[in-house]
């Protein structure tokens, strides 16, 4: 079962892909799309390489997510994040917070052979 700070990301991250897709004038018409992208959001933090010690993925040395879902979720962070802030305030700011952490040391199978 995933952890406070993993359940915590996946529910801010569900929020910012839901209001991306009803209210941005760029989000895709195309049925599923959004569904698709939050279960692969959801999957990469279940196999997350620092679990509950994670940073913010965008300060992620490792960056575990296909070039082009990622570039698709900067799109929609980008968007949906300054509009959070109304909606969503304590997940926001927790959001915030969890964005300034420290990036931990990478996992063992990560780090450069010596
Ligand atoms: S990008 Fe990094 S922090 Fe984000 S889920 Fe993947 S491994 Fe974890």
């Amino acid at each position: 079962m995933a952890g406070k700070r993993i359940s915590r990301e996946k529910e801010t991250i569900r929020k910012m892909i839901d209001l991306y897709e009803k209210r941005c004038p760029q989000a895709l018409d195309e049925e599923g799309h959004y569904q698709r992208l939050n279960a692969y959001a959801d999957k990469r933090l279940d196999k997350c390489a620092f679990g509950e010690e994670k940073p913010a993925c965008k300060r992620c040395p490792i960056h575990c997510y296909q070039p082009a879902k990622r570039e698709e979720m900067k799109q929609v962070m980008r968007w949906a994040g300054p509009r959070m802030l109304w909606r969503h305030p304590v997940l926001t700011i927790l959001h915030m917070i969890d964005g300034r952490r420290p990036v931990p040391e990478l996992p063992e199978k990560y780090r450069p052979k010596k």
